[in-house]
């Protein structure tokens, strides 16, 4: 265990060991927090946000994030809690999609689609590790270099990414990647947020709103169809605060695409101000606590998920089960199946440039 202080001593970093992988190598969990009782950590396998500490509006700190107590469980059934997703977030329709007139196939994990990278996306990656600082924040680079062809990607593609916690309670992610042959990126983060504390019940109370005016629906396997419709008048408005559950149980059939028995919310947004970091796109708040998370991207989009597939069967962290609905995300990105999409802001990366997606989680009370 190593602990250092950086030149604001009130901003702390730990690094343990979490676990040991069946090939013998190690994962660390590296631990932030700072003068607000807010602490984060992060796993160099699948660089996954496995905690975050957050205040009430008492003062009270609770785990706000889903995840697990040991490394076993990550690796052997994890809804990609709290990692890094990659080379290609979302889905990728029969994971096919063709570039300068070469057909890729990435090996197909969500029915007839690809969904977040492949099976072997960069959740399941042990990223190399370390611990960086500046006089406002202290947080870990990851890297990871995804050779050419894996999980059929085209190109060498170098990726760093950047987690850092300051004295705004600000976790903050910062994505690059080069490559060296022309390819397709699309990086974000998957955790899942539960404001009254990982464990504790739906979220379903929770009050959201998303600067987002239109969404880009879906076909029953959850692809875009290519159109972007208008939020008014669907229950995907959340132009104005309104509760997650208010109208998670219309008669709406792209609430039944995420999911055809309970339905619930499984969508892309289209930001009212894409690349805009200075502008919150989106705050969830828990009425009940008052802690509150806000989203502000470079990104064009953010996927809004209602953690429809969680069935109070998971065991997490603290022995704590994680129901239906028991989380949300918010996972800044590029929309879904780009690649396949020549109207979406394109996801093409070339030699000789350099991809970057920034995204800052702000956790407050209100
Ligand atoms: C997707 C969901 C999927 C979930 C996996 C989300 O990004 O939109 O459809 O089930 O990831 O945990």
């Amino acid at each position: 265990m190593s602990i250092s202080d950086s030149p604001l001593s009130s901003l702390k970093s730990e690094k343990r060991l979490f676990g040991t992988l069946n090939d013998g190598s190690k994962v660390d969990k590296y631990t932030f927090s700072n003068s607000r009782g807010m602490r984060v950590s992060v796993l160099t396998y699948g660089g996954i946000i496995q905690e975050i500490i957050a205040p009430d509006r008492n003062g009270n700190l609770s785990d706000v994030t889903l995840g697990f107590d040991n490394l076993q469980d990550y690796v052997s059934r994890s809804p990609y809690f709290g990692a890094i997703i990659g080379r290609y977030g979302n889905r990728v329709a029969n994971g096919r999609f063709t570039l300068n007139g070469v057909d890729y196939q990435i090996p197909v994990n969500d029915g007839a689609h690809a969904l977040h990278g492949g099976p072997e996306g960069f959740h399941t990656k042990l990223w190399n590790a370390r611990q960086i600082h500046d006089a406002q924040a202290i947080g870990v680079e990851l890297t990871y270099l995804s050779p050419d062809g894996e999980m059929g990607f085209p190109g060498n593609l170098q990726v760093f990414v950047r987690y850092t916690v300051n004295n705004a309670n600000e976790l903050r992610i910062d994505y690059s990647a080069v490559t060296d042959k022309e390819t397709v990126v699309n990086l974000t983060n998957h955790a899942y947020f539960n404001l009254a504390g990982a464990g504790n019940d739906s979220v379903l109370d929770h009050v959201a709103w998303i600067d987002a005016d239109r969404f880009t629906p879906v076909d029953q396997t959850l692809i875009p169809t290519g159109e972007l419709k208008d939020v008014k008048g669907t229950p995907f408005d959340f132009t104005k605060p309104t509760a997650i559950g208010a109208d998670i149980q219309a008669e709406h059939e792209q609430l039944k695409c995420a999911e055809a028995t309970h339905g619930g919310y499984d969508l892309n947004w289209v930001l009212n101000r894409p690349g805009d970091l200075a502008a919150v796109a989106a705050r969830v708040t828990d009425p009940k606590s008052g802690r509150t998370v806000e989203l502000r991207t470079s990104e064009p989009a953010v996927q809004f998920y209602s953690g429809n597939f969680l069935n109070g069967t998971l065991a997490g962290k603290n022995q704590l089960t994680y129901s239906h609905w028991g989380a949300f995300t918010l996972e800044a990105q590029h929309y879904p199946d780009s690649v396949n999409h020549t109207h979406f802001p394109a996801t093409v990366l070339a030699p000789g440039e350099r991809y970057t997606q920034t995204t800052i989680y702000r956790f407050l009370v209100r």
